[in-house]
């Protein structure tokens, strides 16, 4: 039997590239390959880097089903489907809304495919599958084999990927991490990851976690092994980890470089709304940033807008406290209601959603505004949001946050990833806007 995974693409605009920032190393398909027997041949297409051979000899192709990605992937299997081949569908959006999904394949599998996927091809071999798998909370896999994109590694972005657990003890309003994982966590063995570090070199890896330290005792072992590895690494994480001043400390000491912290709104009637209103404490806020500054790691500051009590003057002081912190990165992105989050559900509730399925809508476009927001019309939101990202990611701005960021760090490579990642984002600025879900792909430029 042969198995052809597939990672669909978001889509791109006529004639364009496919966005840079978009392409990290796929490290659930290398995860699936550790996962599939030996016996079973495998071959990976890359949708975002490379064309799809529809005439592939594989029997099954297995598709990862990203909200984002759901359209292409629907596209690419009924293409597979008309030429007879079975259709394997998993991931974030198909486990949220199975009922999207399941006319396009004849199996889902549902939540982490750990404890099912071996089951579910033997079951195909058979020809007695079931037509829906449900996983258990998992990542206990080993070590994610990487020989499945060897040749592809090129193309990505220069980050080793390494996954340290899955799920948050958080319960954001608009957070699909926590509608899908329900507040639970779990976590690999700090064995399995020391060893994936070792054999999978690179100058700096992202742990992609939602929420690092959401088992404290965990995450202060952790960082002890890792820094007897001597790397850099960077990663996602909650304000809160600047009120646990040793946790912080090993942090910094394993060779945490950055961090994306998740403010999303600095507006505490915004918090409260979005069920965040824990991250912060009154008059708390630029002290932790400026503890987590002193330990010698950046901060790449994330931002939402579209909450009922944004305006213009949200977006104002958003970018006024970005800039007295002179923050490594920040993102100014509005508010994106994902199925089966609570907020998809309020606003569907309210009446207020423009594309209750933006995801397949045919007139939604990437950087476009599904819903009705309240103290802004949708089209001026999204207008907002590209201005204040212009605002902070022109050179002016470039040039004086880089100055402090000398001051804050000599590592050679922070300061390097810095030039690159903020002229990616100024040059994307416009580029990221009014990308078409699903559309272009087929064509050769990529
Ligand atoms: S803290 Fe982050 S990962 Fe956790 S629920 Fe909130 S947004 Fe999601």
């Amino acid at each position: 039997m042969k198995l052809a995974f597939i990672l669909p693409a978001i889509g791109k605009k006529k004639n364009r590239k496919y966005m840079k920032s978009w392409t990290m190393e796929p490290i659930m398909i290398a995860v699936l390959k550790r996962l599939t027997p030996d016996d079973i041949e495998t071959v990976f297409y890359d949708d975002r880097i490379e064309a799809i051979d529809y005439d592939t000899d594989a029997d099954i192709i297995a598709l990862s089903v990203e909200t984002h990605t759901a359209k292409r992937a629907y596209t690419i299997a009924e293409r597979f489907k008309a030429k007879g081949k079975r259709i394997v569908m998993g991931g974030y959006h198909v486990t949220t809304v199975p009922e999207d999904a399941r006319s396009h394949a004849d199996i889902l599998v549902l939540g982490n495919a750990e404890s099912v996927w071996e089951d579910m091809l033997r079951d195909v071999e058979t020809g007695n599958y079931k037509n829906e798998y449900a996983g258990d909370v998992c990542c206990d896999y080993g070590q994610p084999d990487r020989s499945i994109y060897a040749d592809k590694r090129k193309k990505y972005l220069p980050l080793g990927l390494v996954e340290i657990g899955r799920g948050c003890h958080y319960n954001c309003e608009f957070c699909s991490v926590s509608s899908y994982y329900k507040r639970a966590y779990a976590h690999r063995s700090i064995a399995a990851i020391v060893q994936e570090i070792k054999e999978n070199p690179h100058k700096v890896y992202f742990f992609v976690d939602d929420s690092i330290f959401s088992d404290k005792e965990f995450a202060k072992a952790l960082f002890i092994e890792v820094t007897k590895l001597h790397i850099h690494w960077v990663t996602q994480i909650t304000l809160d980890i600047a009120r646990d001043e040793e946790l912080l400390s090993l942090m910094a000491a394993s060779g945490c470089k950055v961090i994306l912290i998740g403010f999303e709104s600095i507006d505490p009637q915004n918090l409260k709304q979005m069920n965040k209103e824990w991250s912060i404490k009154v008059g708390e806020r630029d002290a932790l940033v400026e503890r987590i500054h002193n330990a010698g790691i950046s901060i790449y500051a994330s931002f939402v807008f579209g909450f009922d009590y944004d305006n213009e003057e949200s977006f104002k002081n958003c970018l006024e406290f970005s800039r007295r912190h002179q923050f490594f990165v920040a993102a100014y992105n509005h508010l994106l209601p994902f199925p089966g989050t609570a907020t998809h559900e309020r606003l569907c509730r309210e009446g207020r959603m423009i594309y209750e399925n933006w995801w397949l809508s045919r007139e939604y476009t990437y950087g476009s505004i599904p819903y009705h927001s309240k103290l802004v019309t949708a089209e001026e939101l999204g207008l907002l949001c590209k201005k204040y990202k212009k605002a902070f990611f022109c050179f002016s701005s470039i040039f004086t946050r880089y100055k402090t960021l000398k001051k804050r760090t000599n590592v050679t490579y922070v300061r390097f990833a810095y030039w690159v990642t903020n002229l990616m984002l100024h040059w994307e600025v416009n580029k990221r806007f009014g990308i078409p879900l699903g559309e272009n792909l087929d064509e050769k430029k990529r």
